[in-house]
């Protein structure tokens, strides 16, 4: 498995990519969705959780793990409907997702056992910033920072981390962001 690995629109999982070791995930999940992951970034990521849970009354899920091609284009389809060529901006192309690899998850809340299922930065910025602290110590960057839109071609998303394992320390102290790494040292 290469944790490593670089996904965006220059480096494409493309149309046939098959995600490994995919598992269920057991824990719970925004609105309760099925949701699929590989199986070292999902023990990681229970364990990032049951340690930022300890931190806020906020209740911190799994929102997004792995999707398909299909179902990434299906995503793509309905947000050009809804926001026309700004979608572009805010969603992956089908097969340039990292969510294709089972290596991302997006997190979600839960406020007074109530499900927000849109993402509203402003209202869980403590929430983001221990994430974005804390989530090298279990192998996840945070993959769309704010200062990094112009290289990565994503508005920021606090929510969406990015499971790279032990190279996770070195970019948070250096704060480089996965295409930087590539540029700079492969
Ligand atoms: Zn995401």
């Amino acid at each position: 498995m290469n944790y490593l690995r670089l996904i965006n629109k220059e480096n494409p999982l493309g149309k046939n990519y098959e995600a490994k070791n995919l598992v269920k995930v057991k824990i719970k999940t925004g609105g309760n969705k099925i949701i699929y992951l590989e199986k070292k970034t999902y023990k990681q990521v229970k364990k990032l959780l049951k340690e930022m849970n300890k931190h806020f009354d906020t209740e911190i899920v799994i929102d997004s793990g792995y999707r398909s091609y299909n179902y990434q284009l299906n995503l793509m389809r309905d947000l050009i409907k809804e926001k026309g060529t700004k979608a572009f901006k805010s969603l992956a192309y089908p097969g340039t997702s990292e969510h294709q690899s089972g290596l991302a998850v997006d997190i979600g809340f839960y406020k007074d056992d109530n499900y927000v299922p849109k993402f509203k930065v402003d209202d869980f910025l403590d929430e983001f910033e221990w994430l974005r602290k804390n989530a090298y110590k279990y192998g996840f960057i945070v993959r769309y920072e704010k200062d990094k839109e112009s290289i990565t071609g994503y508005i920021y998303e606090p929510w969406h981390i990015r499971y790279v394992g032990r190279l996770a320390q070195f970019l948070y102290e250096n704060n480089l962001c996965l295409e930087e790494y590539y540029d700079f040292f492969e």
